[in-house]
């Protein structure tokens, strides 16, 4: 196992792009982090520098403390997992697994009882001697996943590993790769776009955008403390809903609705934004239908509803603010009729218009 240490990494392709700024991060022995975030924010990018794929541009980059910037991917014990999972087609699933090993000299023996013991924790015993061809997406998955644990390196590396299977699959390599990592205990870096994975799957997460760190923490930190509107808005599904609106007299005017901005923010923080922009943030399923106390009460027409079985989403306008709220499905309200919802006090998050950072309740 091992710990890892970045600081200030940037990678500046040759191309002159910059994709990757002043990145730092410390990930413990055996965590489970998750680099979530949009196409292009710079996540491979990063867990290539980190495999040795990629070059550093500059930053230091530590294994156990040793400084591993320029390290070979072999000397820094990694191994690798990819979306594109490449398995020997003509080899069967026992030497796909073995094959790595073997190129080591490593003894057959050894090479057949780690192949066994690999096989055991993946569920391929009855497959072994098949060919890839012969398995499901889900097997050929945990063969890729296989051939990497199966080296027993100290880092695990995951890119989108998940994205060629179908949803149902998703979900049951989802938990067992979770269960995978609680046996086998390496540190893990996960890259993926999906922020259901990032949730399921993280000790913590980090979102990136543009190639710049936006938040590191757990789900839980992120879910309910996101930093700004971008974290706010990729963590969540439905995501949070905004609204913006100018500062006038200590209040806010939301789809035809005054909020009293003192109930949530100090006195002094409402003085500062006096004529200022300022965007309200709540989560579609923390509200609640009808009006509450300790609540901003809002009025807004039924577009659509959505049952989806264990809740129902229902788009809503606010005279011309659209939202969507996520409500028990016994309580669906019908289309084109008016309603009132509640937004608790203790749900709502305000974002500072300008900079989008969360403004400190
Ligand atoms: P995705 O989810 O689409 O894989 P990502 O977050 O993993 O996205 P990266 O592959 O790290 O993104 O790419 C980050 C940025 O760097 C992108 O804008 C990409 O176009 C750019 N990029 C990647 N490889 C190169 C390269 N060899 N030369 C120049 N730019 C590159």
């Amino acid at each position: 196992m091992a710990y890892l240490t970045l600081q200030g990494i940037n990678k500046i392709y040759p191309n002159g792009f910059h994709a990757v700024h002043d990145f730092n991060l410390e990930i413990e022995q055996g965590e489970f982090i998750v680099f979530v975030g949009p196409s292009g924010c710079g996540k491979s990018t990063t867990l290539r520098m980190i495999a040795g794929l990629e070059n550093i541009s500059n930053g230091e980059f530590l294994i156990d403390g040793k400084r591993a910037n320029e390290m070979g991917p072999r000397e820094r014990e990694v191994a690798m997992v990819f979306q594109s999972y490449a398995l020997y087609p003509h080899m069967s699933v026992y030497d796909n697994m073995a094959f790595g090993l073997s190129l080591q000299g490593v003894d057959d023996d050894v090479i057949e009882e780690r192949v066994m013991a690999t096989a055991k924790i993946l569920g391929l015993t009855d497959y072994l001697d098949r060919k890839p061809r012969a398995l499901s997406g889900g097997q050929r998955q945990r063969v890729a996943v296989g051939r990497a644990i199966i080296r027993k390196v100290g880092i695990f590396l995951m890119d989108e590993p998940l994205s060629n299977l179908d949803a149902k699959q998703r979900v049951t390599m989802r938990s067992e790769i979770t269960d995978i990592h609680r046996k086998v205990g390496a540190t893990t870096i996960y890259v993926t776009h999906d922020q259901t994975e990032a949730m399921t799957m993280a000790d913590r997460i980090v979102v990136m955008k543009d190639g710049y760190i936006q938040q590191v923490g757990t789900p839980y930190e992120l879910y309910f403390k996101p930093v700004n509107m971008f974290v706010a808005g990729f963590i969540g599904e439905p995501p949070m809903n905004f609204v913006s609106g100018v500062v006038t007299n200590d209040t806010m005017q939301v789809g035809g609705a005054t909020l009293a901005l003192d109930k949530v923010l100090s006195a002094e923080t409402v003085a500062k934004y006096q004529g200022k922009k300022l965007v309200l943030g709540f989560r579609p399923e923390a509200i609640e239908l009808g009006a509450e106390e300790d609540s901003y009460v809002l009025h807004a027409e039924v577009e659509l509803t959505e049952l989806l079985g264990d809740n129902t989403n229902v788009y809503v306008d606010m005279e011309g603010v659209k939202s969507i709220l996520k409500v028990d499905p016994h309580d669906t309200p019908k289309m084109d009729t008016r309603i009132a919802f509640s937004i608790p006090y203790k749900n709502v998050y305000f974002f500072d218009g300008e900079t989008e950072a969360v403004i400190e309740k």
